[in-house]
């Protein structure tokens, strides 16, 4: 066999990967940490630790099992901190006779070791990551020229994997138990303590200190909170499936003032960076659904939607409509982000909460970066370049490809509604609804005018006023304009008075 360079990316630490299953002495496996990646965003802390973290646990799993391994440290002396320049450096070096790599999932990552590889006088040769249970194409082949629906590509994949189907039916009769998934804390809840990992990673925070490298974001380095290897992955994969799963359904939606993390795997981590495989996870809560008479239909159906439907379908309008993806911007937006998503200091209780949970742990769920954060900068008409950065940078599991079109798509409704078939917006209401961060506020969520109401209320009324013509044709915001047609002149007005003096003043809120 020639002498082969396999190059192993931050976010391909799949240890059950077919590479890995015999040891070969012509194959010598590469990892960088390289400023290319901390740099292309400002990111978390966490994050960047998390990742080195993992891929140095990676590399040090690998030499135990006896493979060959270059691993190059952030301040390796012969590290250039580019991804080509320093496999060029190597492949010369080292006289290696063929360079294998497995796609990347980010399309500058491709791009980049595509047009690298063109230019090389040897063979080349790129292979599945052996992760994701549908391929990058299969969201475009599948809708072709029609409207992208997650219901029917996530139905299509339940009836092709047989998961929850009994025969060629959905088990217990339907597709989806979403509106049984959309419960308020309840009082009594017990909300099991976020599994606790004790990481010491503070040799990694000084590295990257003594660096220079620029982040966002807290960090306990003698208690780090994030899975760094396959075994810690598997320990939170358990813990989710005793603990957790039972009331993951019901309080999905669920935001509370006393805790970061209610019911919610906490799994995108190690899902992201490979360590674990989503067939593995929907597998194994699949047996324990099984097993345990608790867990309802509902909670499984809520959790495998995730994983088979969402997350697999999100790839895939990514790798469909990338790259012009990035630049879409259907409401023309331009406003920067206030300075408190920086802080958290902000006296609306919701964002202050949402933020500064993301600054201390790099986390936050679904309904916090959606109906929170990301409806905030939806109303406060804020660029989508702006906010991508942020989500970007800020959460543990951000890459581009699942980041993208979960910000720019679903959230922001830049793409024009390929992800969401409507904007995600909501006065406080929703808010109110879903947390308790209303009942210690320093705003009013009744209030839709004067001092203390919420800013939340009339900068709904105003957006949809300022894009009504946008979006009066969308048969899903039909009941949203009539509630608007039927207010009067004066209201309006007056809403809009409101909702320009908060524009002008996003600073102070
Ligand atoms: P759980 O709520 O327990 O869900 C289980 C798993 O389902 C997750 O780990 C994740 O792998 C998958 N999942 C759920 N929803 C989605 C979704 N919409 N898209 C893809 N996978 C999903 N997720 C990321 O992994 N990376 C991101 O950068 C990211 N950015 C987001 C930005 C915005 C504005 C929004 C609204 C959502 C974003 N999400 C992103 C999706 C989702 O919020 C996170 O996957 C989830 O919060 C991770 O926490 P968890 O593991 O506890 O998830
Ligand atoms: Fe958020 Fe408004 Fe509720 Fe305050 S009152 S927590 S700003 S929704």
């Amino acid at each position: 066999m020639a002498k082969t360079l396999r190059l192993i990316l931050g976010d391909q630490l799949n240890l059950q990967h077919s590479w890995f299953q015999t040891v070969n002495a012509n194959t010598t496996y590469v990892l960088f940490e390289m400023q290319q990646e901390t740099n292309y965003v400002v990111h978390h802390l966490q994050k960047v630790v998390a990742f080195f973290a993992a891929m140095r646990s990676l590399a040090n799993t690998l030499q135990a099992q006896g493979h060959q391994v270059i691993y190059w440290q952030l301040d390796h002396p012969k590290n250039t901190q580019n991804l080509t320049e320093n496999l060029d450096k190597i492949l010369k070096e080292e006289n290696f006779e063929q360079l294998e790599y497995q796609w990347p999932d980010a399309y500058r990552l491709d791009q980049q070791l595509q047009t690298f590889c063109a230019s090389l006088d040897l063979p080349s040769k790129g292979v599945d990551s052996e992760h994701f249970i549908t391929q990058r194409a299969d969201v475009a082949t599948f809708f072709g020229n029609k409207s992208y629906l997650l219901e029917r590509f996530y139905r299509h994949w339940r009836k092709q994997t047989g998961y929850l189907m009994d025969g060629t039916n959905p088990m217990g009769g339907k597709w989806n138990y979403d509106q049984d998934n959309r419960n308020r804390l309840d009082k009594k809840a017990v909300v099991p303590k976020p599994m606790p990992l004790k990481n010491k990673v503070a040799d990694l925070v000084a590295l990257l200190e003594q660096e220079g490298i620029q982040t966002i974001g807290r960090i306990d380095a003698e208690h780090f909170i994030w899975p760094i290897n396959r075994q810690q992955s598997l320990d939170l994969l358990d813990y989710f499936l005793e603990h957790c799963l039972e009331n993951f359904g019901r309080y999905q939606d669920a935001m509370h003032s006393d805790y970061w993390l209610l019911y919610h795997a906490r799994l995108s981590f190690a899902m992201n960076s490979k360590m674990l495989g989503p067939i593995e996870i929907i597998e194994k809560a699949i047996a324990e659904y099984e097993r345990n008479n608790n867990i309802t239909l509902a909670s499984i159906e809520g959790f495998v939607r995730q994983i088979l439907g969402w997350r697999e379908f999100i790839r895939g309008v990514y790798w469909a409509k990338m790259p012009d993806y990035e630049q879409e911007n259907f409401f023309e937006h331009q406003r920067d982000l206030p300075a408190f998503y920086w802080t958290g200091n902000t006296k609306m209780n919701c964002l202050s909460h949402a933020i500064n949970q993301s600054l201390d742990y790099a986390y936050a769920h679904h309904i916090q970066r959606l109906m929170v954060t990301g409806n905030f900068a939806l109303l406060t008409n804020t660029h989508p370049d702006a906010v991508d950065a942020w989500y970007l940078g800020i959460y543990i599991d951000a890459i581009q490809w699942v980041e993208l079109p979960n910000t720019r798509g679903m959230s922001q409704f830049a793409d024009g509604g390929t992800v969401a078939t409507k904007p995600y917006i909501s006065s406080a209401n929703y808010i109110h609804k879903m947390s308790n961060y209303c009942k210690s506020c320093h705003y009013n969520y009744k209030a839709k005018t004067g001092d203390k109401a919420c800013p939340f209320n009339s900068l709904y009324w105003n957006f949809l006023m300022q894009h009504e013509k946008r979006l009066k044709g969308n048969r899903r915001m039909s009941m949203m304009y009539a509630l608007l047609n039927k207010m009067s002149a004066q209201d309006k007005e007056a809403l809009l008075l409101q909702a320009n003096y908060y524009l002008e003043h996003l600073e102070d809120l």
